[in-house]
């Protein structure tokens, strides 16, 4: 990897944290902001590059979360922040169900090409993850003509009115927001480390979900299987080896469209362009976005062609869907992965991350779980010397590290998995020091 940065990439925490300027965001932000959408941080950013986020303070803090797995080349990538300034100086926007423009075509056929498979594709893009999902299933229902979907425990696939219904967890993403989209039905995953039985195999767990959609649904009532590879806010859970395999065999036996929801996996976060390459499947549709565009918001589907094509013209779009500046960003963004080989970046910091966490679960007994692939990786913290979730000590250990200046997210169904998300051009020294940092929380909480 050869990546300049524009701010020092040192960790820096100067006197009060938050400090006043943050204190005071924080109030005006309390006047005029809903509460209903919530921070992790309580300081408000001024500058971020590389591993580094600077607050308003001046504080510089270690980046662990990419914006939940977004900015993976950097949150002000020189090449990208130069594309988007050279496509708004032309056109910021002109829709491209009014007049198109090339970098929608480009991007389509790039994904086209970078997506597992070698049938034909196409693709079509939108503006948010949940709309991406919104639309693959839209796609599944009018390949199929049925109308049954089903996603899995632990699953996270959006806020919007039908991925909301596909998200597993209630609170805090349903609670309230009902009634929800009709048809979903909610499988069991395959979570090897809260397996019941701890010998299950992945194709044993895929048959359990197997039989329960012949018995629940019907195979032949099923428009889509959706699926994160690695999934995110559930808790970073990988499954059993040949579980996505099985799954994926039985859909197609079944005239079923296997959707992989890439969205917070894809683009080099687990190691490979798609996380579906690593689990030896190659879906129907993947639903891309998160690391797709540098920071810009954009997502897509790729799938397909003659599923794709099914839809009638006019039943895909949206106004700001594909939009030129977010597409200039993408293509950039694309680019400068292949250029800096991100995906190999990412399975280093994999091993980095499990050569020291391996040691650390050898020394303290409330690690449960270390698990992930490339720079997508967790630990699951529980009670010492049992498998109980331990939600309280997450927290603190997370916060302990921020107030150390080093940003960690947690996720999980039980609240209790701290996890990395770096940005992949993040350096070795900075990765390092967050290590220390990291692992001197969860050691002072242990
Ligand atoms: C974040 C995420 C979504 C939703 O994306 P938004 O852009 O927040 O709508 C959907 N699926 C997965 C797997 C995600 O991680």
């Amino acid at each position: 990897m050869d990546v300049t940065y524009r701010i020092t990439q040192k960790r820096d925490i100067n006197g009060a944290f938050p400090g006043t300027k943050s204190i005071e965001l924080a109030q005006r932000r309390s006047a005029a902001v809903a509460t209903g959408v919530s921070s992790a941080l309580p300081v408000y950013v001024a500058d971020a590059d590389g591993g580094i986020i600077v607050d308003v303070d001046g504080n510089s803090i270690i980046d662990l979360g990419s914006g939940i797995a977004v900015t993976s080349v950097g949150a002000s990538n020189e090449k990208v922040a130069a594309a988007v300034a050279a496509q708004a100086a032309r056109f910021t926007h002109t829709c491209f169900m009014v007049t198109p423009y090339e970098g929608y075509i480009e991007l389509a056929e790039k994904l086209a090409e970078i997506s597992p498979g070698t049938h034909a594709k196409k693709a079509v893009f939108f503006n948010s993850g949940s709309e991406a999902v919104e639309n693959a299933i839209k796609v599944a229902r009018v390949a199929t003509g049925r109308q049954a979907v089903v996603a899995f425990d632990h699953a996270y696939h959006g806020r919007t009115n039908l991925t909301m219904g596909l998200t597993a967890k209630a609170a805090p993403y349903k609670r309230g927001f009902g009634p929800l989209a009709s048809e979903i039905y909610r499988m069991p995953m395959s979570y090897p480390y809260r397996e019941e039985n701890p010998n299950i195999t992945g194709r044993e767990a895929a048959e359990r979900a197997i039989l329960a959609m012949e018995k629940q649904i019907g195979g032949d009532q099923i428009a889509a299987i959706i699926i994160e590879p690695i999934q995110g806010e559930g808790g970073f859970i990988v499954p059993a080896e040949g579980f996505l395999p099985r799954l994926s065999e039985w859909a197609t036996e079944q005239g079923i469209v296997f959707v992989a929801d890439e969205v917070q996996a894809g683009f080099c976060r687990a190691g490979a362009w798609f996380a579906s390459e690593i689990e030896g499947i190659v879906p129907d549709i993947i639903t891309v976005a998160k690391g797709i565009a540098g920071g810009m918001p954009l997502s897509g589907i790729v799938g397909r062609a003659e599923l794709l094509d099914s839809v009638h013209p006019g039943g895909l779009g949206g106004t700001y869907g594909g939009n030129p500046v977010a597409v200039a960003a993408a293509l950039e963004t694309i680019k400068f992965m292949e250029e800096q080989d991100l995906a190999g970046r990412a399975r280093e910091i994999e091993e980095q991350f499990f050569t020291r966490m391996r040691a650390l679960a050898n020394e303290v007994s409330i690690i449960g779980d270390i698990r992930g692939r490339g720079a997508m990786v967790a630990i699951e913290l529980v009670k010492a010397g049992s498998t109980e979730p331990d939600a309280e000590t997450t927290k603190k250990i997370a916060a302990d590290a921020l107030a150390a200046g080093v940003l960690i997210l947690t996720c999980g169904t039980y609240g209790n998995v701290i996890r990395l998300l770096p940005p992949l051009v993040i350096g070795d020294e900075l990765l390092a020091e967050a290590f220390e940092v990291l692992e001197g929380a969860i050691r002072a909480n242990a």
